[in-house]
């Protein structure tokens, strides 16, 4: 039976699956599968017995410790194809990954078992300066393309800040960065895909070819339907300058600053984008303003104005869209920098009524409280708005979250490795359980919790309505379609309906 199916992997012909609620996974038969595909070549391949098995399973957030059946690194689509036929004849869940930076650490299987497909060999940047698309592997890693596009003509892509982040996760869940009010999400750039289903058949994903697809893979595509190899994204002309600001004022100002930045943001030009990023002892508000300085200033004092008090600090700095970019990912654009640098807990809501008092009281009792002197806890206040809700693209799978005034970002991370034990981890692991608690028995945003799925949290309530609201069914049915045995399977996927 296993010889007649393993024929199935080389000729591409339709898999006979041998799941049932009883079936076993077989790692063994996996591992002999995934040698047939490689060839000879062993840097393709970590199995559980590889030299580098123990460094290759880790993602960027190091609290995780899952151990993956194998991690195949496929050198082209022919090779990712065969690697999802072994796993579904072998009953093996296959996870893709492509930056790492699940904060589940999904893109490690968010359990042991998964055979994990990681795309860092899908380099290929391309830009095209006829149409402005550029053309993206899915294993390119954000800092790498805006300094691509950037090269090829001074493009933009709107997407996130963290040069690290993988392009994979990040345009599947939505991407949110410091252009989105002017050019939307990641998501809603994409023109077009390409990706492997679960019986390893190459699929065309656009407006015209796969259309629920398309509309699925756009907000709720990560690790649910299939591995996307490439992505063909819509970039933008940069504007020749770019204002950045960054503004400090004293913690204790936090319910009027909150207020009035909460009332600013959302409603400012498309040029604006911001965040608030509250600190134990600060406040930090980071502007990006696409234009020159003059414009800029002008914008500011509107939000200057509302707030009582004067900053502690402003800082301005007119630039290119590139300097922002390297600003904004904190001095560097460089894709290894911050790779796997600590343990983290991060959670999200969104909000579509201001932060009530109680809310922001409570957002305050917990910067007021750390559990360790070598902890950072932090929480970013995004403003939504702009493009994010008017996208010139077609109608997707994020759309559920168009109307959202500003995220709410509430983290935490330390640097002792024992999250389960041990002295910090723990305490720190509480601190955010306690502080979701505590927020969400207070939030009263449009009623139902909602939250956003690139910041995707294993212990949140309904956690699949609170990300995907009314396009739950749909989102089911269409995963019947393309993967009917739930090939492509994590804790917190699209579940078949
Ligand atoms: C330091 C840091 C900064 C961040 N900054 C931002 C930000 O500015 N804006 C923002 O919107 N988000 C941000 N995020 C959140 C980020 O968008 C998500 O964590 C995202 O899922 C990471 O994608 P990845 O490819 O790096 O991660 P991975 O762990 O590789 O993947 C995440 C999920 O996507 C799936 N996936 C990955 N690649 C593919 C693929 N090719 N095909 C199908 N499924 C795939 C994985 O299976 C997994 O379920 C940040 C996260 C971190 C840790």
């Amino acid at each position: 039976m296993f010889a007649q199916r393993a024929s199935s992997i080389v000729d591409g012909s339709p898999i006979v699956y041998p799941f049932s609620e009883a079936a076993e996974a077989h790692p063994t038969g996996l591992i002999a599968c995934l040698q047939q595909i490689k060839g000879g070549s062993s840097s393709i391949l970590t199995a559980p017995s590889s030299k580098a098995y123990n460094t290759d399973r880790l993602g960027f957030n190091l609290r995780f410790n899952y151990k993956p059946a194998a991690i195949f690194h496929p050198r082209s689509e022919d090779e990712g194809a065969a690697a999802i036929r072994c796993a579904a004849i072998h009953n093996v869940a296959v996870v893709p990954r492509s930056g790492g930076h699940s904060y589940e650490g999904y893109g490690i299987g968010g359990k042991d078992g998964a055979l994990i497909i990681d795309l860092n060999l899908f380099q290929k940047i391309a830009m095209d300066t006829n149409t402005g698309i550029a053309i993206v592997a899915a294993g390119v890693r954000l800092g790498d393309l805006y300094t691509k596009v950037w090269d090829a003509g001074q493009y933009l892509i709107p997407a996130g800040t963290c040069p690290t982040v993988g392009i994979g996760g990040l345009a599947l869940g939505g991407g949110l960065g410091m252009v989105g009010r002017k050019y939307g999400l990641l998501s809603d750039s994409i023109v077009s895909m390409t990706m492997i289903d679960a019986n390893g058949n190459v699929q065309e994903v656009n407006a015209t070819s796969n259309i629920d697809l398309f509309w699925a893979l756009r907000g709720a595509g990560a690790g649910s339907y299939g591995l996307v190899t490439e992505f063909k994204i819509q970039a933008y002309k940069a504007p020749d300058k770019v204002t950045t600001f960054s503004i400090i004022y004293p913690l204790r100002t936090y319910r009027s600053a909150i207020e009035a930045f909460g009332a600013w943001g959302p409603s400012a030009a498309d040029d604006v984008m911001a965040v608030m990023i509250l600190k134990p002892s600060s406040i930090r508000i980071n502007v990006n303003f696409l234009g020159p300085k003059e414009q800029a200033q002008e914008t500011i004092n509107t939000l200057l104005n509302r707030i009582p008090g004067k900053p502690t600090r402003i800082k301005m700095v007119e630039g290119t869209w590139l300097q922002a970019a390297i600003k904004w990912g904190s001095g560097t654009l460089n894709s290894t920098a911050w790779e796997g640098s600590r343990y983290t807990q991060g959670r999200s809501l969104l909000y579509r009524t201001p932060l009530s008092t109680n809310e922001m009281d409570i957002i305050y009792k917990y910067l007021n409280y750390s559990p360790d002197n070598d902890t950072i806890t932090r929480v970013l206040i995004d403003v939504w708005g702009g493009k994010i809700d008017r996208p010139s693209s077609s109608s997707s799978a994020f759309d559920n979250h168009r109307g959202v005034l500003y995220s709410i970002q509430f983290f935490i991370a330390w640097n002792d490795p024992s999250s389960t034990s041990g002295s910090i981890g723990p305490k720190c692991l509480k601190w955010s359980t306690d502080f979701a608690k505590e927020i969400r028995a207070a939030y009263r945003s449009g009623h139902n919790l909602e939250a956003y799925q690139n910041y995707i949290e294993r212990d949140l309530p309904n956690w699949l309505h609170a990300y995907y609201g009314n396009n739950v069914l749909r989102l089911q049915q269409i995963k019947k379609t393309f993967d009917p045995q739930n090939v492509f399977t994590f804790p917190q996927a699209i579940p078949l309906p």
